[in-house]
């Protein structure tokens, strides 16, 4: 089922301000997709990232792990992340990779929404119903 959370809401927007301001940050030379992603922690502080592309494309990072590595070096593994934008340059949908999600899995509260640009515009969706059967290590 699909749960849409307005993004009218001030703290999601302000959150969609920092993602696109973060976007202006991007190093896209290949693509020239200009992606940032504005992550909101249950501290209370806010930590953007944006992609970094390689000419190898296989090292390219997105700009929601970006931001999350960046948040973990900032403020520890402790981290939890309470809410996530993410905005693009190029008017394209943009909702966050297989990898971006199975990454932030580690470290976001399931019922974290998610704002992303979408055919539509801008979709609000919770993690889980991105990602409902995240991998996890479960040894017997
Ligand atoms: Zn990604």
């Amino acid at each position: 089922m699909m749960d849409y959370i307005s993004t009218t809401e001030p703290a999601l927007k302000s959150l969609l301000d920092s993602a696109r301001q973060a976007a202006q940050q991007a190093y896209s030379p290949y693509s020239g997709f200009r992606v940032g992603a504005a992550l909101r922690l249950t501290n209370g502080e806010i930590v953007t990232g944006a992609n970094v592309e390689n000419v190898s494309y296989g090292l390219t990072i997105c700009a929601e792990r970006s931001a999350l590595v960046r948040a973990v070096s900032q403020f520890g593994p402790d981290i939890r992340v309470e809410a996530v934008a993410i905005a693009n340059l190029n008017d394209a949908p943009s909702p966050p990779c297989g990898a971006c999600r199975q990454v932030l899995a580690e470290f976001i509260l399931p019922d974290a929404p998610v704002v992303f640009p979408a055919a539509d515009g801008d979709r609000t969706m919770t993690f889980r119903e991105l990602l409902p059967l995240a991998f996890e290590m479960k040894l017997k």
